[in-house]
């Protein structure tokens, strides 16, 4: 029986140093660690501001609301993503509007975008899904003829890079997310980047309480706001984390590439499509299974692998065929089949910093020995 886990945070002495140093100071919020992880990680994306958040979907919400995002309005997005990009947008009583993928990138077909635009279309939210990047300059153009914001969530690629530029820099604002099964760690945190100073200063406040930015009294709350600030531990984290990106984005590439050269013969199996405009920081590794294995035969195979101790998963159920989607907006089957079927042949592999190349080589057995049995 193995254990081989399908995601694992990568905490190092530094890290738990940096943490347990906070610890002995008196300052837990709002301290020097929350800045310098802001500062560092607009450095990183190679944009002008970045607001750390208590999650991603609280910084998804705050660029919703210092959008203008709300009632009446509609929103473009994916239909293959975590849940919380399209959340977000419900939040505020705007719609969203589902639009089908690609089937390579499984990211927002950017064909299909323009006959979904209406009167009411405010933004489109496009997500870089398992940290390959949508297609920003297809989408920017869009955007910037129907005159809509851009908005990126960018919760799965941190590091992920696009015709030379970092991913989380390309729409009116971007988010990071820092769960401990991403590439990087806050435990839970998240961090909008933007180039726009206005939408920067309005998520800050609103993340705190809708205090002002500068000079204000901590009692006067000028806006409604909300608590999404991330704590000094948390911050200290984040700051330890990212001086490792680099080394942590090759350990990624490192596991994802040996997992390419073992599965590439396997019959039935399609190893990550990366688009040559693309350089992608790995945040899964999901594997496209053909035919002969779709649907009920891909979750029996998970089922199998669980049996002997190797978690894998089905990323991602569609969101407009989720429970409360159906319920609310009666979507059905056949409302977006690229993505319906991509959701039945998709198979997530154990992925994280340190497998070990004897545990990819027990993955790959298994798999081998079960699908032969299917
Ligand atoms: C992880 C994720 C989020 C949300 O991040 P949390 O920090 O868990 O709130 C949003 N969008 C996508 C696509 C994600 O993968």
């Amino acid at each position: 029986m193995h254990n081989i886990q399908l995601s694992k945070p990568d905490i190092t002495q530094k890290e738990i140093k940096a943490v347990s140093d906070v610890l002995k100071t008196s300052t837990l919020s709002l301290g020097k660690k929350y800045i310098e992880f802001q500062n560092t990680m607009a450095d990183f994306t190679g944009v002008k501001y970045a607001v750390a958040t208590n999650s991603g979907t609280s910084g998804l919400h705050l660029i919703m609301k210092a959008l203008g995002i709300g009632a009446g309005d509609e929103v473009i997005t994916t239909p293959f993503s975590f849940i919380a990009s399209a959340n977000c947008i419900l939040y505020e009583g705007a719609k969203p509007v589902f639009v089908d993928i690609d089937k390579n990138t499984l990211n927002i077909d950017v064909s299909k975008i323009e006959n979904k635009i209406t009167k009411k279309t405010k933004a489109i939210l496009a997500v870089d899904v398992f940290s390959h990047p949508a297609d920003w300059d297809a989408l920017k153009k869009i955007a910037k003829k129907h005159k809509l914001f851009l908005i990126e969530d960018s919760a799965e690629a941190l590091g992920s890079i696009y015709k030379g530029k970092k991913c989380g820099s390309f729409g009116d604002a971007g988010v990071f997310a820092f769960y401990p099964n991403k590439q990087i760690t806050t435990g839970e945190g998240g961090m909008v980047l933007t180039n726009n100073k206005k939408i920067a200063d309005l998520c800050k406040s609103m993340a705190n309480q809708g205090r002002k930015i500068e000079n204000g009294k901590w009692l006067e709350h000028v806006r409604l706001g909300y608590n999404y600030r991330l704590d000094e531990m948390s911050s200290a984290l984040g700051i330890e984390q990212l001086k490792r990106i680099h080394e942590i984005l090759k350990k990624r590439e490192k596991v994802a590439n040996l997992y390419n050269k073992k599965l590439k013969d396997i019959k039935g199996f399609q190893i990550p499509y990366v688009d040559k405009n693309s350089k992608i920081s790995w945040f899964v590794y999901v594997v496209k299974l053909d035919n002969s294995f779709f649907g009920s035969k891909r979750d029996k195979i998970i089922k199998e692998m669980a049996k002997r101790g190797i978690q894998c998963s089905n990323y991602f159920q569609p969101i407009h065929l989720q429970p409360f989607y159906k319920k609310e907006f009666s979507y059905k089957q056949g409302d977006f089949p690229i993505a319906e079927n991509t959701s039945q042949r998709t198979l997530a592999l154990p992925f994280f910093n340190d497998l070990e190349e004897e545990q990819i080589d027990a993955v790959v057995k298994n798999l081998k020995e079960i699908i032969n049995d299917i």
